[in-house]
């Protein structure tokens, strides 16, 4: 499989460690609100990634954080913690928002199909294990102390910025407007791995620490939460592009300057969902959650196409209409499905060749979108039902779209309107059962019993009219 690896900034072909062992690790939220629909598209493409490795034969282990301690409201480790703003707007404690979130977190992956990570670690669990790996840091000469907090020194290492040849300019991350840039640090872009001291004298939750009580910068908390589940190495890393920059940059710098070796071998980056008027916020215009686009209507299976639609490391532009044209697809998707008869021999040469389409997608940076348009192949091909049905099912363990699940719902949600309509109708049952044995008798080619029985009703006054989802009937 080819993956584009933020850290060589080419495709490069993906090799685990350890052959058919694969350690993932993915930033998780911080649950301080809800997750916004841009949020969710990185985990929905996390998730196909997750699911493609599986599926092409990899034992994968994933590991996530929940930040609920330490994310200030600038990446760079200035202003107010997120959780105590978002405790002090709900008039809760940070451990009832950080349950609240986190709950609802998972309760839209669950509606989005995202399925749940091996392990999911909350950052306020693995206090001793950050204040090992500082302890560690300090040791090593890779961190000092100023002001009461513990910093990361850039400036002790050969290559820092590892991602991009960012200027230098575009970096000062700590000089944003409303925010005042921390003089203890030596560098610019120095990093706080243990707070004491903060303009913010209300942080809720504090630890004793050998620096004194306090609470850990939220770099750290990755960092420490992959090593502690999985090792010394790491196989893949991901997260939302914001994050490549200083998050995950800082997770490398004091990963490997407290391992001594390198530590991630790819870094895979979800480009970002963005409004018509730019930057999906939560906090400024309308807050576009999983709950908002069903209550406007869209099933969260539509949100999921619309994401896998478009390819991962390209930019996504949300809008209504967009939803619509997805809304669309969707359902003429699985109306198509729903036509498909059970039952039959599978064609093993054209289920091959088929799959073959569908694995070459993802097989070229996870080209989802190829990947659908693999999916429309085999509605277009000419093989038995039997052997579409298969495929389909067979793409669904990554796509996870609910391809047969919904298409079930549509083929019961049909019989029962026919239902409906010949309710009162004393010898609807007997009818009903006439018009099965047919369908049974035709499918095992006894055309002549399926023409009697089909006489038989005609002698009774009632037409059969047979349509993609099944035989309808009606008294003449
Ligand atoms: P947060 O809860 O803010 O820590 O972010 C959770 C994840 O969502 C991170 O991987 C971010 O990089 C990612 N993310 C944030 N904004 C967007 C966006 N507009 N589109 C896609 N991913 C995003
Ligand atoms: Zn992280």
């Amino acid at each position: 499989m080819l993956l584009y690896n933020s850290l060589t900034r080419t495709r490069d072909e993906f090799v685990p460690r350890t052959p058919g062992k694969v350690s993932l690790y993915t930033c998780g939220p911080t649950v301080y609100h809800f997750a916004h629909i841009g949020n969710l598209r990185t985990y929905i493409m996390e998730d196909v990634l997750d699911r493609y490795l599986r599926y092409s034969g990899n034992e994968v282990l994933r590991v996530m954080n929940i930040t609920d301690v330490g994310h200030l409201t600038s990446d760079a480790d200035e202003g107010e913690d997120k959780m105590v703003k978002g405790a002090k707007r709900e008039h809760k404690s940070v451990m009832e928002i950080a349950q609240y979130y986190t709950d609802a977190f998972f309760a839209d992956c669950k509606k989005l199909n995202i399925k749940m990570p091996d392990v999911v670690e909350p950052a306020t669990g693995c206090i001793d294990d950050f204040i090992k790996v500082i302890e560690g840091l300090l040791e090593k000469g890779y961190a000092y102390i100023a002001g009461g907090n513990v910093y990361f020194d850039t400036s002790k290492l050969k290559d820092y910025y590892v991602f991009n040849n960012f200027k230098e300019e575009d970096l000062e991350v700590g000089v944003r407007e409303g925010v005042e840039a921390d003089n203890n640090k030596k560098n610019k872009n120095d990093f706080v791995l243990w707070f004491t001291k903060s303009k913010f004298e209300d942080q809720a939750l504090k630890w004793d620490s050998p620096w004194g009580v306090g609470y850990p910068g939220w770099h750290i908390e990755c960092s420490c939460i992959s090593m502690k589940h999985l090792g010394e190495t790491l196989d893949i890393h991901c997260g939302g592009i914001d994050n490549a920059f200083p998050h995950h940059t800082n997770e490398i710098a004091q990963s490997e300057a407290y391992l001594g070796h390198k530590w991630c071998n790819y870094w895979f980056h979800v480009l970002h969902l963005n409004t018509n008027s730019g930057k999906m916020s939560k906090s400024t215009g309308e807050f576009l959650t999983v709950s908002l686009l069903e209550s406007k209507g869209y099933d969260p299976m539509v949100y999921r196409l619309f994401c896998l639609q478009s390819h991962y490391r390209k930019n996504l532009v949300f809008s209504y209409e967009n939803m619509d044209n997805a809304k669309v697809s969707y359902q003429k998707l699985i109306q198509k499905i729903a036509t498909l008869k059970e039952g039959g021999e599978v064609d093993q040469s054209a289920f091959d060749e088929l799959k073959k389409g569908f694995t070459d997608a993802l097989d070229n940076d996870m080209n989802t979108s190829l990947a659908i348009t693999a999916v429309y192949n085999v509605l277009k091909a000419k093989c038995s039902d039997a052997t579409k049905l298969a495929l389909l099912a067979d793409f669904d363990r990554v796509l996870s779209l609910n391809l047969l699940e919904a298409a079930a719902a549509v083929r019961a949600a049909a019989e029962a309107e026919a239902k409906a309509e010949h309710a009162g109708d004393p010898e609807a049952e007997e009818i009903e059962a006439l018009i099965a044995a047919r369908a049974a008798a035709k499918k095992e080619k006894n055309f002549a019993e399926a023409d009697r029985i089909r006489a038989e009703l005609t002698a009774r006054g009632i037409t059969l009219i047979d349509t993609a989802q099944g035989t309808k009937w009606q008294r003449n």
